[in-house]
Order: structure tokens, then C-alpha cells, then sequence
């Protein structure tokens, strides 16, 4: 059986990855979602199992002390790992699954997955994303201002994905993410 695709999406915090995400998840069956861990308190409504594993750093420490991720990272002062054994199983199983990792975690999964496919989702303007930041206002002032700053070091990133997708108008955005996972599973070679 063919093995399924591994679509590893980035981009900066705000430029609306969850949302674009969501859209796809919630009528397209043909991809599964990488949940990952992390050591960052739950947003509100945020739940445990679904948007994240939230751990203790000590839990999360002892999952890369036994080799259980693919990746991890310290992000914006909290660390995200991407469990190895739902990854592994589903791209074994022939199904796609796509992660949503920040930059840093693109570039360890590159060196395991160079096959992989990689998005990153770009906001219309760097003035709009800080509106988004500001609109969604889960951050405080210094958080946002962290995120900002990495914003700008992630674009500089882009040269290293195989495609980019302009977060102007969600549903095309969610069109063109398809598009690009269909079109990926009928290529023949890499
Ligand atoms: P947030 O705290 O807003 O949910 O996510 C912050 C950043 O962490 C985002 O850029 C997101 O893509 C990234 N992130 C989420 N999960 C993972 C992961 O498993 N590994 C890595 N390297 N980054 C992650």
C-alpha cells in the first residue's frame, strides 16, 4: 500500500493556521491531524486530547527522553513536541497527516521527512497581522510583542516550503490547502 503523505504547515502565530485548519478538518476526511504536546497552559476552550496534550515540563521531558517525538521546540517560551507513534502509524496506514509546527520544528521534520510536503501560510501584510493578534487578544502585551518579533524571523523562513498560501480570505485559503493535498497524492515521484 502507498504510504500516506506527511503536509507539515506553518507560519507565524496570528496568521490564522488553527482557523484554516479547523475549516479543512471539519468537512475534508481524507487527511488526519497531528495533536500536539505542549507545556503552554490551555487557552480558554481549549481541550485536552483535541487541541493539545497539555503536559508538565517534566512529562514532556521524559517523552524526548524516550524518543517518543518527531520534533520539538521552545516556542514563544513554551516547548511543542509532535508525538512520533500517530504520525507513523498513519502514514503507514496510507492515510495523510498534516502537523502544524512552528519553523524550527519544519526543519528537524525535514531532516527525518525529507518527502514530506511543506506549507506556510502567509498573512496578507505584516500591519494585518498584528490586527490579528490584537483581535484575537489571548496574548498579553508582552507575549504579543515575543510573537511579533518571531514573526518577522519566520517569514525570512519561506524560501525552504514547497508552497505558500496567502491567509486573505479563509475559504480560499482552505480551497488552495486542499488543493495542494489532492494534488500530492497523484504525484508520481518526488
Ligand atoms: P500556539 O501556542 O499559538 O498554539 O502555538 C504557538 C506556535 O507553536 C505555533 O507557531 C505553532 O505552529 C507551534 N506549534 C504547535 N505545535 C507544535 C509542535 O508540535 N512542534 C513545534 N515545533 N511547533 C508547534
Amino acid at each position: 500500500m502507498k504510504r500516506g503523505n506527511l503536509i507539515v504547515l506553518s507560519g507565524p502565530s496570528g496568521v490564522g493556521k488553527g482557523t484554516v485548519l479547523r475549516r479543512l478538518l471539519k468537512d475534508y476526511k481524507d487527511i488526519e491531524y497531528s495533536i500536539s504536546a505542549t507545556t503552554r497552559p490551555g487557552r480558554k476552550g481549549e481541550i485536552h486530547g483535541k487541541d493539545y496534550f497539555f503536559l508538565s515540563e517534566e512529562e514532556f521531558f521524559q517523552m524526548v527522553d524516550n524518543n517518543q517525538f518527531i520534533e520539538w521546540a521552545k516556542v514563544h517560551n513554551n516547548y511543542y513536541g509532535t508525538p512520533r507513534e500517530y504520525v507513523e502509524k498513519t502514514l503507514q496506514d496510507g492515510r495523510d497527516i498534516i502537523l502544524e509546527i512552528d519553523i524550527q520544528g519544519a526543519r528537524k521534520v525535514r531532516e527525518t521527512y525529507p518527502e514530506a510536503v511543506y506549507v506556510f501560510l502567509l498573512p496578507p501584510s505584516f500591519s494585518e497581522l498584528e490586527k490579528r493578534l490584537n483581535k484575537r487578544g489571548t496574548e498579553d502585551e508582552k507575549t504579543k510583542e515575543l510573537r511579533l518579533k518571531n514573526a518577522r524571523e519566520e517569514l525570512k523562513e519561506l524560501v525552504n516550503y514547497d508552497y505558500q498560501i496567502i491567509n486573505e480570505d479563509l475559504e480560499e485559503a482552505v480551497e488552495q490547502l486542499k488543493a495542494i493535498i489532492v494534488a500530492e497524492r497523484c504525484r508520481v515521484k518526488k
